[in-house]
């Protein structure tokens, strides 16, 4: 499949990549749509300091679920998704008091995982553990 893969500032190739393999707690999808932002223009320019690369980059994603991890509940293949690109921890003190969007332990697709800019990505466990994985509405496309 075909990646865009972040190797240093300025330096970002679309290559080929084997298809990733989903463990038993994540989910697959097949990438639909997967946004470019200004996060985006500054990494491939400046890199960022949460990023070791080679990363594929990529964290504003849609797409939907072709397969799903043996012990993963509630999805199936065909489902029509929406990913989280800030994973907050779930278990720290602002977690649990509901304010995920400052969680001090916050790992993000396309830096800590390979992202969206890909044909197939694996949603890890992580995402589905703070139910980050939402459904697009029927009628929406
Ligand atoms: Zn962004
Ligand atoms: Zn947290």
């Amino acid at each position: 499949m075909k990646v865009v893969r972040f190797h240093a500032p300025g330096d970002v190739r679309i290559e080929d990549a084997p298809e990733p393999t989903p463990g038993p707690t994540d989910v697959m999808i097949r990438v639909r749509a997967c946004s470019t932002c200004g996060t985006d223009v500054k990494i491939s320019r400046f890199g960022h300091h949460h990023i070791a690369p080679p990363r594929v980059m990529g964290h504003e994603i849609a797409g939907e679920i072709t397969e799903v991890g043996a012990d993963v509940t509630g999805w199936r293949p065909g489902d029509r998704v929406q990913v989280i690109a800030a994973i907050p921890c779930g278990t720290c003190a602002e977690c649990r008091r509901g304010r995920m969007t400052v969680c001090p332990n916050q790992v993000s697709m396309g830096y800590h995982f390979d992202g969206g800019f890909a044909e197939h990505m694996v949603v890890p466990h992580n995402v589905l553990a703070v139910d980050g994985l939402n459904r697009i509405p029927e009628g929406l496309s």
